[in-house]
């Protein structure tokens, strides 16, 4: 960049052209006060200086950019304090009182906290510290995680409604606000005031200057350079890859460089990116803007320049952010600062300063509005006066600021319209502005004027429109519910006209809505293109609080209820009559029934546009129940008086509605398509009910409460189009068209039953807000039990997302805690089942048929009655109290007979069990509301119900026809009513129990005993009825059961699907059976050496599970299978921190790291399949998946991945099972070689081997001792082996201990050997395969030692014993791995393993003086046990006859080689593990801790006393055997499932105690571990004296290294705080070391290591193999070799990663105190680590069970595939 000139003559040379050295800021000062215009003065200063001030563009010396700012900076401090600043600031701190406010600003990612109990609106938070010091910690509290922006409002008294300060910020909201500009020192707020205004000016100038302008006069540079920037702002339309592939092309410059610059774009909102002559700028803008320019998007935008305005330009940013901080030290300073930017200058006309910068707000760039938006939060905000004068100066803009965002693509956060969350939620504040500043209707003519660009005559239409720009609009109507959030305590006149000028405002709004976008019926054919209909109902879920707040509103003043009211009703009956205009022309229809009549002109919602938009006639019906709750009804007649309140007019509308929905229902608007569909449903669900399907309801019971039952309900039968139904005689239809008509009239049915039963809303029936909420949950627990969270979300919200349930939950039903894995639930007391209504309003279709066959089955249970009878309702408030008369009206009993007596004659199909329900549900309600009138005591005459008279009388309207009561009668016998038969019997005992009561009250009530005698016979005989029906149904159940077992039986048999029971059942046959006949008592159950117990050969019977044939393993046959997955592991690592080595090409893999850094393991599912079944599988799995996408499957065919065929566990090899050969010791034989062959004669003889082998091969001794090439080792060995291979009798001496042929395995099983052993190299070594390399057996073996030391670690963990535990499934799966690695010397080449054995064995050979050997604290001894004692055979080998050791052979071998490898280990402990003891420490003095002591001097001895100390001997035998422990159970492990002799019962036992005797005895070495070492001393001392002198150890001794100590720290999760909040916390502390944004992150910690990362974030990506791949996936590469656990504490779950390509989601251990998980943090209730699952997830790990996990996750849910795990 050619800046060159610029610093060239920056701050170095002589600024401007000024002579003379520069001032000092006194002097300047000094001449800024004497001058006549401080302005001038200023900006003259300015005008030299700030041009220095280069643009962040530039990549020239920061370091001179700073100290450009500090010197304009200083300046102004110097001339602001009149005193060097520090002194300045020093004596502000002094004297500023502690402020109010916390006003902390929140970072994105911080938690946020907010009470239930007390918060004022759920925006009203605090920080976590203020939090912490609150009383709120102890009440119901929410936490959130913050977007950044908000404040705490700790201090404020209006947020709370108690604790509004906590213990640190007390002090503070006591105090009254004072004048603190008053207590600053003399002068300073007079030249505060002068500088504040001079500043705040010309940063407006600055920020608001547009490029056709000059710079202010007393800014222009004295000589315009040509010196440009080119400017590249930031919008939301491009994405970022987008705008670093278009800079990358038009500046030609690097992917890094682009993405810096894009970065910085995205975070300030603009960025230079050249800097030239005028004419290269142009250029270059001509190439971003052809470059970016494309049909779908418009070009980015740039400018050119000024580098001086540039300058200036972020000069003024500089300047607001030094305001911000400078306010925020000084009370006094802040007020006066507010006092400059809010005075408005008398002399102008112009808005006050602050107001000027805020109209400029949608012009300005991200980081300038950032900046004043901050200083706006720390000063305007902080002063409660003058944020009431910033709050007027908001409201006056408020129109234009809100257009302007609108048109902004900025998002809502950086614009300054969001600041209303701050004004408009402060209860006196949002008040003062309503009554003083008519904000009510401000706001409400905004959201008009934005919405007309939607207006078709006059009603609102959403045809075609953009998203983001409505969502915009949208938030105005959150302000308009902030607002609204606190009812006035106190109403004035001048509040009620101004609330009522915006409540007129806000009835102009609905009645755009009234009516909008109706719709047509489609006959014939199907609608083509479905119609707009979200928009209107996401509006409509906004407007549901604020219409339920604004009659909150109304309701408290009696005055302004009865004259909203009176306006709704005026403005309603306006729109229904321009809407019936349209019908003028229509005729009036009378309609005649029952002899009444009623008139009205001819609707039919099934062929006339109908809207489901009514948000007029709801909002009336709102006030009316309010008129009704506080009596205020009365005063009506004043304000509308009844001859205009035209109900049927009023209750038109909703009904049309409600009848829509029937037929939709009835199935008759399908042409209409989903989005008709989704409307029915919407208008019913808990977001939107309240404020429509709820007020059409009361609609129509207010007009029920007003008009004449029988007109009310053939207006219902007219509108439902059914009058001719219930009128005429039947004709006989078409049978669509009669299912049809039956569905609509269940509705109508069903209707009726909510018009006089639902009495739940307080104002209708005498109820309070509780027992609504009750009810609800009542209902809603009827279906099933439920968790918490999906209570919450069925039940509707208020304002404050307050539900209510936590008031009632308790009271109604019982909370039952979750199990490891699902959720706690609720579940009702029986007592409150008596409540449920089966056909409560709210309940879905779906939900009541199962809510209905839960009450069923449990009534059932409980031989009790099944019917389920209406309960009894509360009663109506005065105002509804007519309602009822519905239920006695002549035409309802006319449509109750109509039913009936369709149904009696069961032969026509005009009926329906349903209907005949709801008819019983409808006679039960009037019987009951008889009952309650005359149990009432109301007097005989004033009872007005006469539905027994009228259900009992014959043909009362109707001629001839039968009365309710014997038709009912008849209805027992109806076959296809069986159902309800309880439910009729219970109808006719209600008939029986009000004939009583009117009996009573009659004169004559003689007869009343009796007859209450018969009624007690017949309970008795319905008694005994029921109790024989209760037997016959439990024989049935138990014949059902019977049959469902043997179907179950058979299923099981013929389907493989059901594996838990087909492998169950080999099981119990096969594997051990034949063992345990060879086990006899006095067997001593040692494992090892000539005392070895006799095992017999496995017999192993397995059942393939694809062909489903058994099958017995033999060696000699073809093979069986185990589906197996092999994977890396790092569950035991020590090294978690340092990258795994051990990998690859040219890695040599004979000795594992005691870190274990990195491991094989094995596992398997336990499914067995026949090898040829197996191939036949995979081949058509690998064939049918081949085509299809590659992202849709769980599993990589490329490396050889499957699903196993019956559980779908992930596998990507399978595994040969192999039984366990035969052992026996011939007692004699044994006796003698024990006497002959001592462990060094045994080694003598190995040596001899390993030599003789060495020297008769012909390539050389590279080949067998490769490490050792100098020439002085040579030779030495050339000289030893020359002796020994004179004595070719010595040579052979090992093979004359016995030997025996080798065990020949079938051409499939070596097959299948080899399979295997290539897939755990492969996986292994992260190489291709290769089945020849010298490696596999190696990788083998380690895979073997891995595998048993993981599954030792988790039965350790879970404190189970050794054997006996494990599940079947791994017990097999073990069996075969051992097996596996055992074979491998007959598989592999014996030259090959010869050659490792001679390496491994190096570490004993003490004479070959090797130098060049591992350090025994390098080695893993269990590791080099295995491979020790699996490729020792192959000593054997003689090139003409293949012989392996006979079985005495093997246990000498076995047993010797164990002891040495016992031997080194325990030294191992002693050196590594012994370091930080006690000098001193009581104990007794055993023998073992003597022998300890004595081995320990030995140590020091040979380390040349670099063992400093001498600890107690008890010491050291404690430290040994704990430290040995893991290791003696991993051999007893191994040699159990090597040789299969059965382990001392001990081992097998629950008790810790033996534990350690009992595995000595198994493992044949003597409990006092030193005596090996004095057996064994002429061997074992030049071996201790080797080891000691070992370099590293000599290191380590000094402490310059360090090593694992024993026993191993068993590796865990890392720990998690108890309360999630602190997780979130030290989240939103955390720092990116490689960002400098504060801007929000995915912060996930990793679960193994604890680290920190960005995850999905371009900071912290990572180049691998040429892929950028996000962080976690980075770091999974070596903290889990691949696989990663990572807790996303923003979103609280925990990613599963294993790779590149897969992962998944699963929540995290934490739940709230409703025992759920909180993913994505939606709920925000407290959240507790539960120790179960998180110890689950340890599990998940340790187990290897991770990547099995996600197969899981992924196979069950599709979605998760689609992800890119690669960028997290
Ligand atoms: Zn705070
Ligand atoms: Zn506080
Ligand atoms: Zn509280
Ligand atoms: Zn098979
Ligand atoms: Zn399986
Ligand atoms: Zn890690
Ligand atoms: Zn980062």
């Amino acid at each position: 960049m050619a800046d060159g000139e610029l610093s060239g003559a920056s701050l170095g040379g002589e600024p401007g052209g000024r002579g003379g050295p520069e001032p000092e800021p006194e002097q300047l000062v000094r001449s800024w006060q004497e001058g006549v215009d401080l302005c001038s003065g200023i900006y003259q200063h300015l005008k030299e200086y700030v041009p220095l001030v280069l643009c962040s563009g530039s990549e020239a010396k920061p370091a001179e950019e700073n100290l450009a700012y500090q010197k304009l900076l200083q300046t102004l401090e110097w001339y602001l304090f009149g005193e060097t600043p520090a002194d300045g600031f020093a004596k502000l701190e002094q004297s500023n009182s502690s402020s109010q406010l916390c006003g902390r600003v929140f970072k994105g990612g911080e938690a946020t906290y907010s009470c239930r109990d007390c918060a004022i609106d759920p925006t009203c938070v605090l920080c976590v510290d203020c939090f912490q010091n609150s009383v709120h910690k102890n009440h119901r509290y929410k936490m959130n995680s913050s977007y950044g922006g908000g404040f705490c409002d700790c201090g404020d008294v209006e947020a709370w409604k108690t604790g509004p300060a906590c213990k640190m910020h007390e002090h503070g909201a006591s105090e009254d606000s004072v004048n603190s500009a008053s207590q600053l020192p003399v002068g300073l707020a007079e030249r505060a005031q002068q500088l504040f205004a001079i500043i705040f000016r010309y940063i407006i100038d600055m920020l608001i200057w547009t490029e056709d302008k000059e710079l202010p006069l007393g800014l222009q540079p004295r000589e315009k350079t040509d010196s440009y920037f080119c400017v590249l702002f930031n919008d939301e339309q491009h994405s970022f890859e987008h705008v670093i592939h278009s800079l990358q092309r038009s500046l030609g410059c690097s992917q890094r460089e682009a993405q810096s610059h894009t970065t910085l774009i995205d975070r300030e909102g603009r960025r230079a990116v050249k800097h030239g002559t005028l004419q290269s700028c142009q250029e270059t803008k001509l190439d971003v803007i052809n470059i970016t320019n494309s049909v779908f998007q418009s070009p980015l935008r740039v400018e050119i320049l000024h580098s001086s305005v540039v300058s200036h330009q972020n000069f003024a940013l500089r300047l607001l952010s030094w305001l911000s901080q400078v306010v925020s030290n000084s009370a006094g300073l802040r007020q006066i600062f507010c006092e400059v930017v809010l005075n408005q200058e008398p002399e102008s006309d112009q808005p006050c300063l602050s107001s000027r910068l805020m109209l400029a707000d949608a012009k300005l760039w991200k980081g300038a509005r950032k900046a004043f938006h901050e200083l706006i939060v720390c000063s305007l905000l902080m002063e409660t006066e003058y944020k009431r004068l910033f709050a007027i100066e908001f409201i006056t803009h408020y129109k234009q600021l809100q257009l302007e965002f609108v048109e902004d693509d900025h998002d809502r956060n950086v614009s300054v319209t969001a600041q209303s969350v701050q004004i408009f939620t402060v209860p006196t504040l949002a008040r003062h502005l309503i009554e003083e500043h008519d904000a009510l209707k401000i706001i409400i003519e905004t959201i008009i004027e934005l919405f007309s660009e939607h207006m078709d005559n006059g009603k609102l239409h959403f045809q075609s429109y953009s998203q983001d720009k409505l969502s915009r609009k949208q938030m105005v109507l959150y302000d308009l519910k902030y607002v609204l959030i606190c009812k006035p305590p106190l109403w004035t006149d001048k509040l009620r006209a101004h609330f009522f000028e915006g409540f007129k405002t806000f009835l102009k709004l609905l009645k755009t809505m009234q009516n909008m976008e109706p719709m047509s019926r489609q006959i014939g054919q199907h609608l083509e293109i479905e119609p707009e209909w979200e928009p209107a109902f996401a509006i409509q879920v906004l407007l549901k609080c604020i219409l339920s707040m604004i009659q909150e509103w109304c309701a408290s003043d009696e005055q302004v209820l009865l004259q909203a009211y009176k306006e709704c009703h005026r403005l309603l009956s306006q729109c229904t009559n321009e809407c019936s205009q349209r019908d003028a022309r229509k005729q009036l229809n009378t309609l005649n029934m029952c002899g009444h009549s009623i008139s009205l002109k001819r609707y039919l919602v099934s062929r006339e546009p109908v809207s489901i938009h009514l948000p007029l006639s709801r909002l009336l019906a709102g006030l009316h129940v309010h008129l009704s709750k506080s009596g205020a009804i009365d005063k009506l007649e004043e304000y509308v008086p009844s001859s205009e309140f035209q109900v049927e007019k009023l209750m038109d509308y909703p009904l049309r509605c409600l009848v829509l929905m029937a037929q939709v229902s009835a199935d008759m608007w399908r042409r209409n398509g989903f989005s008709l569909v989704n409307q029915a449903f919407c208008y019913r669900k808990v977001k939107w009910r309240e404020e429509m399907f709820d007020k059409d309801i009361i609609m129509l019971q207010i007009a029920a409460s007003m008009m004449d039952p029988n007109r009310f309900l053939m207006f219902l039968l007219s509108r439902f189009e059914l009058f001719e139904v219930f009128s005429k005689s039947p004709v006989p239809r078409n049978k669509d068209v009669i299912q049809q008509t039956n569905v609509l009239v269940e509705e109508l049915l069903h209707l009726i039953i909510i018009v006089v039963g639902e009495r739940y809303v307080p104002g209708v029936g005498h109820v309070k807000k509780d027992d609504v909420t009750l009810r609800e949950v009542i209902h809603l627990l009827c279906i099933e039990p439920m968790p918490h969270s999906e209570l919450a979300q069925s039940l509707p919200e208020n304002e404050s997302n307050e539900t209510g349930l936590e008031n009632v939950i308790h009271q109604v039903a019982t909370f039952k805690k979750p199990g490891l894995s699902g959720h706690g639930v609720y579940e009702l007391k029986p007592e409150y089942l008596k409540h449920f209504n089966l056909f409560f309003y709210h309940y879905y279709k779906s939900q009541q048929t199962k809510a209905e066959d839960e009450q069923k089955k449990r009534k059932k249970q409980s031989n009790s009655n099944e019917a389920l009878p209406p309960p009894l309702p509360p009663p109506f408030y005065s105002t509804f109290v007519k309602v009822t008369s519905i239920l006695s009206c002549d035409v309802l009993m006319l449509i109750l007979r109509t039913v009936l007596q369709r149904a009696v004659d069961s032969t026509g199909r005009l009926w329906s069990e349903a209907m005949v329900q709801k008819t019983l549900h409808l006679i039960c309600m009037a019987l009951q509301e008889e009952q309650r009138q005359l149990e009432g005591g109301v007097a005989e005459e004033d009872v007005n119900f006469d539905v027994y008279l009228k259900a009992t009388r014959v043909g009362s309207s109707a001629v001839n026809a039968e009365s309710i009561l014997s038709l009912l009668e008849k209805l027992r016998s109806v076959p296809q009513l069986d159902a309800q038969k309880d439910m009729i019997i219970w109808t006719l005992q209600m008939f029986e129990a009000v004939k009583k009561l009117r009996e009573k009250s009659s004169p004559c009530s003689a007869t009343e005993a009796a007859s209450q005698k018969t009624n007690e016979t017949t309970q008795d005989e319905d008694k005994a009825e029921r109790k024989r029906k209760a037997e016959a149904a439990k024989l049935y159940r138990q014949k059902i059961m019977a049959q469902m077992s043997a179907m179950q039986k058979n299923f099981i048999e013929s389907n493989k699907h059901l594996y838990e029971k087909a492998t169950e059942a080999p099981k119990q046959e096969t594997v051990r059976t034949e063992v345990d006949s060879i086990t006899n008592a006095e067997d001593p159950g040692v494992a090892l050496g000539p005392m070895q117990g006799a095992t017999a050969a496995e017999k192993i019977i397995l059942i393939c599970i694809l062909c489903q044939e058994e099958q017995e393993v033999k060696t000699d046959e073809m093979a069986m299978v185990l589906a197996a997955c092999v994977q890396r592991s790092t569950a035991l690592s020590k090294r978690r921190s340092r990258t795994i080595t051990n990998l690859g090409d040219d890695c040599d893999p004979l000795i594992m790291h005691p870190d274990l850094g990195c491991g094989t393991h094995v596992g398997s599912c336990g499914h067995v399949m026949h090898a040829s079944c197996w191939q036949k599988y995979f081949e058509a799995v690998q064939n049918s998946t081949r085509n299809r996408l590659h992202a849709e499957l769980p599993f990589d065919l490329e490396t050889g991945e499957f699903l196993c065929p019956l559980c779908k566990a992930l596998c990507n090899t399978v595994l040969p099972v192999i039984p366990q050969q035969a052992h026996n010791l011939d007692s004699k034989d044994t006796e003698t070689v024990a006497q002959i062959l001592t462990l060094s004669r045994w080694l003598q003889n190995v040596v001899t081997r390993i030599i003789g082998l060495n020297a008769s091969d012909s390539k050389g001794l590279q080949l067998f001792f490769p490490e050792m090439t100098s020439s002085e080792n040579e030779s030495k060995l050339m000289q030893a082996s020359a002796t020994s291979w004179k004595d070719a009798v010595e040579f052979r001496s090992i093979l004359s201990f016995g030997v025996q042929s080798p065990i020949k395995y079938s051409k499939s099983i070596v097959e299948m050997l080899q399979l295997f052993a290539t897939a755990v190299f492969r996986v292994g070594l992260k190489v291709a395969p290769n089945e020849a390399d010298s490696r596999v057996p190696l990788m083998a073996w380690n895979a073997c030692a891995f595998t048993i030391q993981s599954i030792e670690n988790i039965l350790n963990d879970e404190d189970k014993v050794l054997f006996g535990s494990l599940p079947d499934r791994q017990d097999l799966s073990l069996r075969a791995v051992l097996q596996f690695a055992a074979s491998q010397r007959v598989v592999a080449s014996p030259k090959v393993i010869q050659k490792h054995l001679t390496r491994l064995m190096s570490v004993f050979l003490p004479h070959l003086n090797v130098e060049d050997t591992w350090s025994i604290l390098d080695i893993d001894f269990f590791h080099l046990l295995v491979s020790l004692v699996l490729a020792f055979p192959s000593l054997y080998w003689e090139e003409t006859v293949e012989l392996q050791p006979s079985d005495i052979s093997c246990a000498f071998n076995n047993l010797y080689l164990f002891h040495l490898v016992t031997m080194a280990h325990i030294v191992q402990i002693l050196l590594t593990s012994t370091t930080d003891c006690p000098m001193e420490q009581d104990g007794e003095e055993s023998e073992e801790s003597q022998s300890a002591a004595e081995l320990y001097e030995m140590l020091r001895e040979y380390t040349s006393r670099s063992l400093e100390y001498k600890p107690h001997g008890c010491y050291l035998w404690n430290c040994v055997k704990c430290g040995i422990f893991p290791f003696l159970r991993c051999s007893a492990l191994f040699f159990n499932y090597l040789l299969g002799v059965p382990p001392p019962e001990e081992l097998s036992k629950d008790s810790s105690e033996g534990q350690f005797e009992a595995l000595c005895l198994y493992l044949a070495l003597p409990t006092n571990l030193f005596k090996l070492f004095q057996e064994h001393k002429d061997i074992v001392s030049p071996l201790l004296q080797r080891w000691c002198s070992d370099s590293s150890v000599q290191s380590f001794l000094k402490g310059e290294r360090t090593t694992v100590q024993y026993p191993r720290e068993r590796n865990q999760l890392m720990e998690l705080p108890e309360d999630y909040s602190c997780i979130l916390n030290q989240g939103s502390q955390y720092k990116c070391s490689r960002s400098s944004d504060d801007e929000t992150k995915n912060l996930a910690l990793c679960m193994f290591c604890g680290a920190m990362l960005c995850s999905e974030s371009p900071c912290c990506r990572e180049e691998v193999n040429g892929e950028e791949i996000g962080a976690c996936v980075a770091h999974a590469i070596n903290c889990g070799s691949g696989l990663g656990m990572f807790l996303r504490i923003r979103e609280c779950q925990v990613l599963l990663l294993a790779g590149k390509k897969r992962g998944c989601f699963i929540p995290a251990p934490y739940l709230d105190d409703y025992g759920e998980t909180d993913q994505l943090l939606r709920r925000g209730n407290p959240l507790h680590l539960c120790t179960e699952r998180y110890k689950k997830l340890e599990r998940l790990w340790q187990q290897h069970r991770i990547l099995e996990e996600i197969t899981r996750s992924q196979d069950m849910n599709q979605v998760v595939i689609g992800l890119d795990w690669q960028q997290f």
